[in-house]
C-alpha cells in the first residue's frame, strides 16, 4: 500500500529521533500540518519551539490526501447558519477563506515547490435531496458575497467530468490543488530553518502536569520533555489519555487508489478537482497528463486485507467509459471525523491545546489552525472569527457508550450522514 505521493523526491534533510532530554518553551506533538504550521508560527516569533512526531514527518493525513485545498468547512455553510446564524457562518467563511490565503502566502514566502494549482472544484451530487442543499448552498454564497458558485447541470457534469454518475454540482473557481507531501516537507524545511527543533520517531507516551504549570512529555524511548506549553495535533491519532478528545473524534480511514489512463482524453483535460457526498464519499482529481487519484470509503476489513477492490469497482461504476485503466497505486489513511462534522480548537488545561477533527477537509484548515494555536500558546491577540470558532460547542458523541470493536454508527445532520456510515474503531 505505497501512496502515489512517496514517490516525491524528498529533501536532502531528514529529522532524527530525540536521543536526549529537552527543555524548550513549546512542545508541539505532532508532524503534520497542523503541527508543523504550529511550529513555524512559533519559530518565526522566535519562541523556542520543539516539535515531536512519531513516526515520519508528514506521514499522517497531511501526506495521503487528495491535495484538494478548498474553501468552506466540512459542512455546508447552510447548514452552520441553520445551526448557529448566519453571524457565525459568515466568520467562519471569513476564517476559510483565511485558511486558503494563509496556504498561498506560506508557498509564495517560503518558496514551497508542491506543484500549487488552481484547479477550481466541483461538489457533485447524486440525489435530487443533494441537488436542493448544494442549491441552497449556491444562494448563500451569492447573498454573502461569493460571486463565483455556478451551478453544473446533469448534462454539464457529464461533460465536465466524464461520468454521467451526477445530477448537478456547485462549481467554484476559486479552489487549489498541491502536492500535499512537498508542502507539508516545505513547511518542516521552512520551521527549522526559522529555528524549530523538529524529532522524528519520537512518540509521546505520557504526560505529566507539574505545578506551574509546566509539563513533562515522555517519549517511547524514555526521554523526558520539559515545556511550558504543549499544543496537540495528532488528528485522528488521539493523544495518550485523551479521554475527552475519544467522546468527540471517531478515527476512520479514507483509501485511493491512483488510475493511469490508456487513452489520456478519456477524461477532460481541464477536469476540476471533485467531492459528493454519496455514501462512498468518492474524491477524485488529475494529477498528471495520464494519472488521476480516486479517494472513497474502504470497508475495514477489505482495508487491513489490501483488497482495494471495492473501490476499484467504484471507479468503474463512475467512469463506465474511459476503457482500459492501471492502477498504480493503492492506499490509506486516517481521518478524525468530529462528532458535530467541525474541526475545533480547544484548551483542555492551562497551557495545553488541541487542534483537529477535520472531518477530511484539513489540507487548508489545519495549516490555519496549526497557526491560531501558536497564537493561543502565546498568549497573541485572535481576530473576532477565531472567537467565533472558539466558542462553538463540542457536544460529545451520544452513541460513545455504546461503541464495540466494528460498530456501526451513524453520526451528522442528515445531508452527511452517509459518510460517517463507518465502521469504528476502538
Ligand atoms: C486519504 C485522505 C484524503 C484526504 N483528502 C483531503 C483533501 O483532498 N482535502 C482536504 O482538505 N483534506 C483532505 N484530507 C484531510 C487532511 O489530510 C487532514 O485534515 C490534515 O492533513 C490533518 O493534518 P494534521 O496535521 O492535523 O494531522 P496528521 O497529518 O494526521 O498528523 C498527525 C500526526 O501526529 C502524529 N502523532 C499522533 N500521535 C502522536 C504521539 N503520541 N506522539 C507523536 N506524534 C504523534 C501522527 O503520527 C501524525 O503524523 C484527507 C485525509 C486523508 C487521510
Amino acid at each position: 500500500m505505497t501512496s502515489f505521493w512517496a514517490e516525491a523526491a524528498e529533501p536532502q534533510w531528514t529529522a532524527s529521533p530525540l536521543r536526549e532530554p529537552l527543555r524548550c518553551e513549546v512542545a508541539v506533538v505532532g508532524g503534520g500540518f497542523t503541527g508543523l504550521a504550529s511550529a513555524y508560527h512559533l519559530a518565526r516569533a522566535g519562541v523556542d519551539v520543539g516539535l515531536f512526531e512519531a513516526r515520519e514527518l508528514v506521514s499522517g493525513a497531511s501526506g495521503q490526501n487528495g491535495g484538494q485545498v478548498l474553501l468552506g468547512w466540512p459542512r455546508d455553510l447552510t447548514s452552520l447558519a441553520h445551526e448557529w446564524g448566519d453571524l457565525v457562518a459568515e466568520a467562519l467563511w471569513t476564517l476559510s477563506r483565511r485558511a486558503v490565503a494563509r496556504v498561498a502566502q506560506l508557498i509564495d514566502e517560503e518558496d514551497i515547490r508542491c506543484q500549487w494549482r488552481q484547479t477550481g472544484h466541483v461538489d457533485a451530487a447524486t440525489t435530487s435531496q443533494e441537488v436542493d442543499a448544494l442549491q441552497a448552498e449556491r444562494e448563500w454564497l451569492i447573498q454573502h458575497g461569493h460571486q463565483t458558485a455556478v451551478w453544473w447541470s446533469a448534462d454539464a457534469m457529464r461533460q465536465r467530468l466524464g461520468t454521467p454518475y451526477y445530477r448537478g454540482g456547485l462549481f467554484d473557481e476559486q479552489a487549489w490543488a498541491f502536492h500535499p507531501r512537498q508542502y507539508g516537507w516545505g513547511l518542516a524545511l521552512a520551521a527549522r530553518r526559522h529555528g524549530a527543533r523538529l524529532f522524528s520517531h519520537t512518540p509521546i507516551i505520557r504526560v505529566v502536569q507539574h505545578p506551574g504549570p509546566t509539563y513533562e512529555l515522555v517519549t517511547g524511548s524514555g526521554f523526558s520533555i520539559q515545556a511550558k506549553h504543549v499544543l496537540w495535533a495528532t488528528n485522528g491519532y488521539l493523544p495518550p489519555g485523551a479521554h475527552w478528545l475519544r467522546g468527540r473524534i471517531v478515527p476512520v480511514y479514507s483509501a485511493q487508489i491512483a488510475v493511469q489512463l490508456a487513452e489520456p482524453s478519456a477524461l477532460p483535460l481541464d477536469l476540476p478537482t471533485v467531492s459528493d457526498t454519496s455514501p462512498e464519499y468518492h474524491y477524485f482529481s488529475r494529477v498528471g497528463p495520464d494519472l488521476v487519484i480516486f479517494g472513497g470509503r474502504l470497508e475495514t476489513h477489505a482495508r487491513r486485507q489490501g483488497d482495494f477492490s471495492p473501490l476499484e469497482d467504484q471507479w468503474r461504476q463512475l467512469f463506465p467509459t474511459v476503457g482500459s485503466v492501471r492502477v498504480t497505486h493503492r492506499w490509506a489513511g486516517r481521518i478524525a471525523l468530529s462528532q458535530d462534522f467541525m474541526p475545533h480548537i480547544v484548551q483542555w488545561a492551562p497551557g495545553c491545546w488541541f487542534a483537529g477533527g477535520y472531518t477530511g477537509h484539513g489540507a487548508a484548515l489545519s495549516t490555519e489552525f496549526g497557526a491560531i494555536m501558536a497564537t493561543l500558546a502565546t498568549g497573541g491577540h485572535v481576530p473576532g472569527e477565531v472567537e467565533t470558532l472558539l466558542k462553538l460547542p463540542w457536544r460529545p458523541l451520544r452513541f460513545r457508550r455504546h461503541w464495540r470493536p466494528g460498530a456501526r454508527a451513524t453520526i451528522g445532520d442528515g445531508r452527511h450522514a452517509p459518510l460517517v456510515r463507518a465502521t469504528i474503531r476502538v
